[in-house]
């Protein structure tokens, strides 16, 4: 089962990864967008840390909810609102338990991802975030489904967003800024499916500590 805890070690991990990782998110948000991904993400993550070790809240769905807030507050962009409704949807599917299993974060994932995709109007395949979350969901519910544990699971779901990141370079791009490019956004991987497949790294680096 996993608590409040876990999801404030997952905060914790997950604004070192995007702090390490900025400048390279920005570098990918460069020839196919604004070169700002990176900054906006570790301004974001910073300021939700910052909100969470303040007052922490004592339930998953309580943090994930600030994070979700101060995404959307700080972030600015596409990615802000859209991030943002990703952790807050997650939160509120979590509601006011005070631990959930990685069955329950698998089908509130799903569902946030579905809100996501209603927020944005994007499908797997335009060349955005959705390129690693969602074949990250599936992979953590099929895996959760043969039997395995919350570290398995989630281990797997990293995987998957990895490689869904990887498959994002020869596609080309239908939604965000870099659907302005036309044929000329392909070559290039998405940064957002970047800083999706870091998220849920982070994610499963937790569980597996
Ligand atoms: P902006 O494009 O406003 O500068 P960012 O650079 O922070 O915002 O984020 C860009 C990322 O946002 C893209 O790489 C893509 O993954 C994601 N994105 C953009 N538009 C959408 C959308 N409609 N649906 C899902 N993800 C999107
Ligand atoms: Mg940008
Ligand atoms: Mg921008």
């Amino acid at each position: 089962m996993l608590d409040a805890t876990f999801f404030r070690r997952w905060l914790s991990a997950a604004t070192a990864v995007i702090e390490r990782e900025a400048d390279r998110l920005t570098e990918l948000d460069s020839p196919i967008g604004d070169a700002d991904h990176g900054s906006n993400l570790r301004r974001g993550f910073i300021a939700a840390r910052t909100a969470v070790e303040k007052e922490p809240p004592g339930t998953p769905g309580g943090v994930l909810v600030m994070v979700g807030r101060q995404l959307i507050s700080t972030v600015g962009g596409a990615s802000g609102p859209l991030y943002g409704t990703l952790l807050r949807r997650t939160g509120k599917a979590l509601g006011e338990e005070a631990t959930v299993s990685p069955a329950q974060l698998a089908d509130a994932l799903r569902a946030a991802i579905d809100a996501v995709a209603q927020l944005g109007g994007a499908a797997p395949g335009d060349k955005t975030m959705l390129d690693a979350l969602t074949p990250a969901a599936d992979a953590l519910a099929s895996a959760l489904a043969s039997g395995a544990g919350t570290a398995a699971g989630l281990a797997a779901a990293a995987a998957a967003a990895d490689k869904g990141a990887l498959a994002t370079i020869p596609l080309q791009a239908r939604k965000g800024r870099a659907s302005y490019l036309g044929e000329r956004s392909i070559g290039h991987q998405d940064p957002g499916a970047t800083s999706s497949a870091l998220l849920l790294g982070a994610l499963a680096r937790t569980a597996a500590e």
